[in-house]
This record gives C-alpha cells, sequence and structure tokens, in this order.
C-alpha cells in the first residue's frame, strides 16, 4: 500500500513533509559526529501533533552510538509520551534518502505501528513509506499482548 502523505490521521492533517524535512535539517546541525562526521537529524510527531527532535551522537565505544530517530524516540518516552508516532521525518549528510537503519526501525514501530517515515538526504529524492514498508512482519507489542500473528495478517 502507497502511503498518502496528506491522509488525516487522528489529531489532524499530517504535517507538511518539507517542513518537517527542514526541522530536521536544522537538528542535524547538532549532530555529535566525530568519528563517522555522518550527520543525521529526525523529528517524531505523535498523534496529538507534538513533535521530539533528535540527532545521532557517537561515543568512543563506537556501539555505544545513538541514531537520531532513538535520540528523538527517547526524548519522546522521557516527556512522558507514548505516541502514537504518526510521522517521522529523517535527514542526513550525503545525497540519497536516509533510511532508518534495522534497530530504528523496530524502535518507531514500538511507539507508531501505523506511522509513516519520510527519509531524505541532501539530493532533494525523499523517500516516503510507512514502518509495515520498511519493517515487514516486525516484531511489536501486539505479538506480546495476544499471540496475534503478523505473518499471517
Ligand atoms: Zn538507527
Amino acid at each position: 500500500m502507497k502511503p498518502d502523505p496528506d491522509r488525516v490521521r487522528s489529531g489532524g492533517p499530517a504535517p507538511d513533509v518539507a517542513e518537517l524535512l527542514g526541522q530536521a535539517r536544522q537538528v542535524r546541525e547538532r549532530a555529535y559526529v566525530p568519528y563517522s562526521r555522518f550527520r543525521v537529524g529526525a523529528v517524531v510527531v505523535t498523534a496529538d501533533g507534538r513533535r521530539f527532535e533528535g540527532a545521532n551522537v557517537e561515543n568512543a565505544s563506537y556501539r555505544l552510538t545513538s541514531c537520531a530517530e532513538q535520540s528523538a524516540i527517547s526524548a519522546m518516552a522521557s516527556s512522558g509520551s507514548r505516541g502514537p508516532i504518526t510521522t517521522v521525518a529523517v535527514i542526513a549528510d550525503g545525497d540519497a534518502p536516509c533510511t532508518p537503519c534495522g534497530a530504528c526501525r523496530q524502535t518507531i514501530l514500538e511507539f507508531g505501528p501505523d506511522a509513516v517515515i519520510h527519509a531524505s538526504g541532501e539530493g532533494g529524492r525523499t523517500l516516503t513509506a510507512t514502518i509495515a514498508e520498511l519493517l515487514p512482519h516486525g516484531f511489536g507489542a501486539a505479538r506480546l499482548a495476544d499471540g496475534h500473528d503478523v505473518a499471517a495478517s
């Protein structure tokens, strides 16, 4: 199913994608990336219209690096919000759209099982997809709650 970026979700119309990506671009400026120099900025939007920002934060112990999407979702959860996340905008250095990594897809699914992701780079092309398209047959809370077999749906 092709996502409709203009579809109305609870809380009102979907936010303007270009404006959201512009905000993510500003957040990207705050990335802490002394090792990779690969900056990423993300903004997540919840159903009540709140926005949470995140940039990637690296660490000399590489595996402790936090992705921009995870930083934004941590900010959301730390504020007390549990979403649901309706929209994620992510933009990175480089021309190609920067789609969320596998771990971030799982994190987005946790708080936004119906989220639409707009991934972009500096090349001007934006890839838009639902989390279900990016993480097919994902393992989520529904599986734990009632044994629902996502692979069969
Ligand atoms: Zn990630």
